[in-house]
């Protein structure tokens, strides 16, 4: 998830989580917001209507992820329900950019 993270962001497709991807209104905690790829991330509930809900906590996760260096690897703390959620969200933000899902997505998930 790491390395997509950063690969998405090093080519211009990292999902935006820190503000709504639609009209850029701050996000944080307490603030419940949506997953829309089509928007490029996460989206505040005035924009969310095409979102899937998410939790915050899966939210800050994929944040710190992709702002993280390997080292910073370390730290990450994720319960199994957070990761269920990241890796789907992150799934389908990449088929959408994709147009696909990539045939190594069904060879990563097997390892996991
Ligand atoms: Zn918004």
């Amino acid at each position: 998830m790491w390395f997509a993270l950063k690969a998405l962001s090093t080519a211009g497709y990292g999902p935006v989580l820190d503000a709504c991807a639609s009209c850029g209104a701050a996000t944080g905690p307490g603030v419940p917001v949506s997953f829309d790829p089509g928007a490029g991330g996460v989206v505040c509930a005035a924009c969310g209507e095409r979102g899937v809900p998410v939790m915050q906590g899966t939210v800050g996760m994929m944040k710190f992820l992709q702002d993280a260096d390997v080292g910073g690897l370390r730290s990450v703390r994720a319960d199994g329900k957070m990761l269920r959620e990241a890796r789907a969200l992150l799934g389908d933000h990449v088929a959408y950019h994709c147009g696909r899902a990539p045939k190594s997505s069904s060879v990563i998930d097997s390892l996991s």
